[in-house]
């Protein structure tokens, strides 16, 4: 233990936030920043040095104190503050539809539609033609028309927002039937229950969990009913045992005692996967041939577009979820709205669309092109020609994410990674720190890098990564 006046002398070494602030006038590093991020540096850095002082900490050696020291401490600190926290990263995962990672990517004429209309003013809400006050959904609502062959659409901010929203619309203090087993919660807290009650609708749950039938809808049916909802089961299927309802039942169930039908798709598609050896995932137009009132699904999932709210369906319930003032505080901004629009016109041509939508290439990626990416990967790493890093050519099933396509395990390829006398934790942690930073997984104490979600300028970063790692291993 040391004693309290050894502390003291201690603590008065720690040199004054005003003589650093001296210091940094003449070193370049600090010109141009702004006054009070080099003030908040100086602070936190001083602070941290008497912290450690007082709790006895032995790594605040006496050397740390001298001011050149402490000055680089505070470069340190600034560096940090002043890079952006949002940043991009290589998603080396093979989960095309990552939320965690941002979702989908846009396309190229996406992007460059948001670019424009985010440096000019547009005719967001005005009619050109009119000369008037105009609506927001013009930009996509013949779009949505056009493609899913509703009669109406609209859009909101995401697809929770559109489900809260709907059911607040036509089902407020009203009963809303729904199947047990398609009581859904999908990450990030969404559950179709709790967002049934704060909507103000009433759940009544029908059937079991593996098994509904139209009985069980029709028996449930009473005077207050508002809604008969069908939900997709995104991430999950029952399999065995099972039974549910067809969305043209619960129509047809519906038209006969007057109460509207809503499906929620989740992730909603134009495409049908199916085609490319996937399996199928609801298309927004049968629902819509179906006969639902409303459908809504979500604008970043495999539809491959911005985050979104997509409402579809019949003119007077769409007309009446435009009219809720709730919809205000949901609405979608015209920067989504740009990129919307843009990623809805690649759909009149599906051939291009699975092309140009990154999401929709990615998911249908051919194997062979996966590989070639691969070996030129391999290549890269090769060439840094260091005897501690071994690499593998693997084969590994990828993922859709995004809560699509949830049993589907694509076949990818992947380069698994290791490196002699450094952990795979070790690996992983350290390409999370790059910049950008890497995002892989590990497999039996393996680095993995799954390429089909590799894009192809994401190369020369993976290798420079692993360049600094073994540097710094060498240490
Ligand atoms: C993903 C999903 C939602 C929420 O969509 P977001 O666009 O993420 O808000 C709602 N319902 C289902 C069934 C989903 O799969």
């Amino acid at each position: 233990m040391k004693t309290n006046e050894t502390l003291q002398e201690r603590l008065k070494k720690i040199p004054g936030v005003d003589k650093i602030l001296e210091c940094a006038k003449t070193d370049p590093f600090f010109q141009d920043l702004p006054k009070s991020v080099l003030l908040r540096s100086v602070r936190s850095v001083v602070d941290d040095l008497r912290k450690g002082i007082l709790e006895n900490d032995t790594s605040t050696s006496e050397a740390l104190l001298a001011e050149i020291a402490v000055l680089e401490q505070v470069k340190t600190h600034i560096s940090i503050a002043m890079a952006p926290n949002l940043k991009p990263v290589v998603n080396a995962t093979g989960v095309v539809i990552h939320t965690n990672l941002g979702r989908s990517l846009l396309s190229r004429e996406s992007i460059e539609n948001l670019l424009l209309i985010a440096g000019k003013y547009s005719n967001l809400e005005f009619d050109l033609a009119e000369g008037r006050r105009g609506s927001r959904y013009t930009a996509v609502e013949d779009l949505l028309c056009e493609i899913s062959g509703a009669e109406s659409a609209m859009v909101v901010n995401n697809n929770a927002g559109a489900v809260f929203l709907s059911l607040e619309t036509i089902a407020r203090g009203k009963k809303v039937i729904v199947s047990r087993g398609e009581l859904v919660e999908i990450g990030g807290s969404f559950r179709i229950p709790d967002v049934m009650s704060k909507s103000g609708a009433i759940l009544k749950e029908v059937g079991t969990t593996n098994r509904t039938h139209f009985h069980d809808y029709e028996q449930a049916i009473e005077i207050d009913t508002g809604l008969l909802l069908k939900v997709h089961t995104s991430n999950y299927r029952i399999v065995g045992f099972r039974a549910d309802v067809s969305l043209e039942e619960l129509v047809s169930l519906g038209r006969k005692c007057h109460i509207p039908v809503m499906e929620d798709l989740g992730s909603g598609t134009f495409v049908d996967f199916s085609e490319y050896g996937m399996d199928k995932e609801p298309l927004v137009q049968e629902s819509v041939r179906a006969g639902a009132d409303v459908v809504t699904f979500s604008g970043d999932k495999l539809l491959g577009g911005p985050q979104a709210g997509i409402i579809v369906g019949k003119k007077e319930a769409i007309d009446s979820i435009k009219k809720n003032p709730v919809n205000r505080a949901l609405r979608i901004d015209k920067l989504t709205l740009a990129a919307l629009e843009s990623t809805l016109r690649h759909y009149r041509d599906p051939e291009k669309a699975m092309r140009a939508i990154p999401t929709l290439r990615m998911l249908t990626l051919p194997i062979d092109q996966i590989e070639k990416q691969a070996i030129r990967l391999l290549k890269r790493l090769e060439k840094i020609d260091d005897p501690r890093l071994r690499t593998q050519l693997l084969n590994c099933p990828s993922k859709a994410g995004g809560g699509s396509l949830p049993l589907l395990e694509l076949p990818s390829k992947c380069i698994g990674v290791t490196i002699s006398s450094v952990s795979a934790n070790h690996i992983d942690r350290f390409m999370r720190d790059a910049t950008p930073p890497v995002i892989g997984r590990i497999e039996n104490d393996v680095f993995i890098i799954d390429l089909r979600t590799v894009q192809d300028d994401d190369l020369p970063f993976i290798e420079s990564a692993f360049r600094n790692l073994l540097d710094k291993a060498s240490l």
